[in-house]
């Protein structure tokens, strides 16, 4: 993400707790199911999962006399495969318009979905975990035709931003389509 500057003097603490919804860390965050770690002034602390941290537009869960001190990440389990898709529309280094972080698991058949995680950023005000469409691919065929199928019954809460990246309108069409390829790139699917 970004230019390399920016990565030799930003943070990913700083990053999240911006809460910009052009961000890249909170789609693979949420779908890591991290914990963030809160201090408070008195040396009280506390942990906000990911799905919590982000709560609006550039807002987080975090109180005023709080800093972010750790953000904790368990390894996925060994079965998931990920995938991440930052998709631009003005240069290469600029912020994501849509970005998409996905973790999926086969049965042992590997033909099966056995769950799915998806992260969605840039998008909607807030990021989130795609639930409708982790729950419909649960179970499933892991193939295009299904996957296709299960994200065009599953995407129809979306509820994009217009900004300077994008209209909603745009962010609508496109979004399901890289979802479906960040799916397959995952799974390796020609
Ligand atoms: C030119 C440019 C390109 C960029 N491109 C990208 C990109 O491609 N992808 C991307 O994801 N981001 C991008 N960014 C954003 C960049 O990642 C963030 O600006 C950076 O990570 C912020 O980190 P920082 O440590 O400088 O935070 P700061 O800017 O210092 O802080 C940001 C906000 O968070 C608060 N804050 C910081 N740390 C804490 C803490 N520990 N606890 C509580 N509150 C805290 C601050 O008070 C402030 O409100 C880009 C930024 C620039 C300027």
């Amino acid at each position: 993400m970004a230019t390399v500057r920016i990565r030799n003097v930003g943070t990913v603490g700083g990053n999240i707790c911006f809460a910009e919804p052009a961000s890249d860390p909170p789609a693979a965050f949420l779908v890591l199911e991290a914990r963030m770690k809160a201090k408070k002034t008195d040396g009280s602390e506390r942990v906000i999962p990911a799905s919590a941290f982000w709560t609006d537009y550039y807002e987080t869960a975090l109180e005023e006399d709080e800093l972010l001190t750790e953000i904790e990440i368990d390894p996925l389990p060994g079965e998931f495969r990920t995938a991440y898709t930052r998709f631009t529309t003005r240069s290469k280094e600029d912020k994501p318009c849509v970005s998409i972080s996905v973790a999926i698991a086969a049965e042992s058949d590997r033909k099966t979905c056995a769950g799915a995680r998806i992260g969605l950023g840039g998008v909607e005000a807030v990021f989130r975990r795609l639930s409708a469409v982790e729950d419909g691919l649960k179970g499933k065929e892991l193939s295009k035709e299904v996957i296709g199928e299960v994200l065009s019954q599953t995407l129809d809460d979306l509820e994009p931003i217009s900004d300077i990246r994008a209209s909603d309108a745009y962010r609508r069409q496109v979004t399901p389509v890289l979802v479906r390829r960040t799916i397959e790139k995952a799974l390796l699917l020609e």
